[in-house]
């Protein structure tokens, strides 16, 4: 029976005591609008959002587009004009930030700079009148866990900003809050330490078993560590799903532009294609086609293969266009071939088959893909 329920009617049907059996961690978004007052547009407009026991989210959005805002109301640094937050289902409208039990870290680690790293991880515990061994006993834990036992008697002046960065993160979880929030933590660290604290933080979160929420503007970023990405813009939550769906399935312009590479043709829909300037039309599926009216198709480069010559028939059923390479960048262990389409429309293709490229920059050439890799996006 279970297998037909949907997560929502499974939540609903299992009694209240079931709780700590599903975890704990659970944060419940309703309707968050945070207005200042004489601003442009609400910081943050209408979010809701459920986010489960143990998930990893991420909020991923440009810059102004509420994400610390949104972080700052689930930890209660900000009051929402309007909507509410609750954890393990009680509201904490009314609930101060420290008695949230919540783990906050921010780009700045604001270690104490007088304090060991010892005495700095410590300190919450010593806050909440932990017995002498108690803590030892926890502050080894997390210092194991976050590999810097070894520095534990030096002062956060003698560390590089990756292993500060380290601390504040067992600072965060030492008293084992109920999730870890985490502002743009990796923002200050170069390009290589943030990769190898990024998989710390992936391997931290497997250990914890910890809901985390994790802000960045860093796609790469958000689709390499999440269980879900949340994509925020001007205040509103513009889509939320796993990294796969998002990149697959993007509801909008804005979400495949702002994730990744893609190939946007924009026209109208009429009959079973969308026709775009200069004679360019792409074909569309059954599904796409139903609705006619302005549209756009999204396609992603690792689904567009250049075809080896003009005559190469692409299989029945496939979208063929024609387009001017406009360069080749050899990434790694493959080629992305910069594509300029006759409507205009500048993309890319990552499909080769074989291993000579069949054509040099300024040369024409057929590329074909499945319109089931395509997305259809009407705004
Ligand atoms: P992000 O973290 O995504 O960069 P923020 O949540 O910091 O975005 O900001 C969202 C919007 O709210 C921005 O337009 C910002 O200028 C505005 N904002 C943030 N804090 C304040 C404030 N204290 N007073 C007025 N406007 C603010
Ligand atoms: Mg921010």
């Amino acid at each position: 029976m279970t297998a037909f329920m949907s997560a929502e009617a499974r939540d609903a049907a299992r009694p209240a005591s079931a709780d700590d059996a599903a975890g704990t961690g659970r944060i419940e978004i309703s309707g968050v609008t945070k207005t200042y007052p004489r601003a442009g547009r609400d910081a943050v407009r209408d979010v809701s959002l459920s986010i489960g026991a143990g998930e990893f989210m991420t909020f991923l959005g440009p810059s102004g587009s509420g994400k610390t805002t949104m972080l700052s109301i689930i930890a209660g640094f900000i009051t929402p004009t309007a909507g509410s937050i609750a954890i393990d289902g009680a509201d904490v409208g009314r609930v101060k930030p420290h008695r949230r039990n919540l783990g906050v870290v921010f780009q700045q680690y604001a270690l104490f700079p007088h304090m060991t790293v010892r005495e700095n991880v410590a300190y919450p515990l010593r806050q909440r009148k932990l017995a002498k061994a108690e803590i030892d006993r926890r502050v080894n834990e997390v210092l194991e866990l976050v590999r810097l036992p070894a520095l534990a008697e030096r002062k956060p002046a003698q560390l590089s900003g990756g292993e500060q960065q380290r601390v504040a993160l067992a600072r965060a979880v030492v008293y084992t809050p109920r999730a870890l929030l985490l502002d743009e933590p990796l923002g200050a660290l170069d390009k290589k330490l943030r990769d190898s604290l990024q998989r710390e933080i992936a391997r931290m979160h497997r250990e914890l078993a910890m809901t985390f929420i994790f802000v960045t503007h860093d796609q790469e970023e958000a689709l390499a560590l999440s269980d879900r990405v949340a994509v925020f813009n001007e205040g509103g939550l513009e889509q939320v799903g796993t990294p796969t769906e998002l990149y697959d399935h993007p509801c909008s312009r804005f979400v495949a532009e702002f994730l990744g590479e893609s190939n946007i043709f924009s026209g109208t829909v009429d009959g079973g294609r969308l026709s775009c300037d200069d004679g360019v039309t792409i074909r569309l599926t059954d599904e796409q086609a139903r609705e006619p009216g302005q549209a756009s198709v999204v396609i992603r480069p690792e689904r567009v293969e250049l075809l080896a010559s003009d005559d190469d028939p692409a299989p029945d059923g496939r979208c063929r266009a024609r387009a001017t390479i406009t360069d080749i960048l050899y990434v790694g262990n493959r080629y992305r071939i910069g594509l300029r389409f006759a409507d205009g429309t500048v993309g890319s293709a990552m499909r080769v088959v074989g291993s000579a490229l069949p054509a040099m920059p300024g040369e024409t050439v057929d590329v074909a893909w499945s319109p089931e890799h395509q997305a259809l996006v009407t705004r």
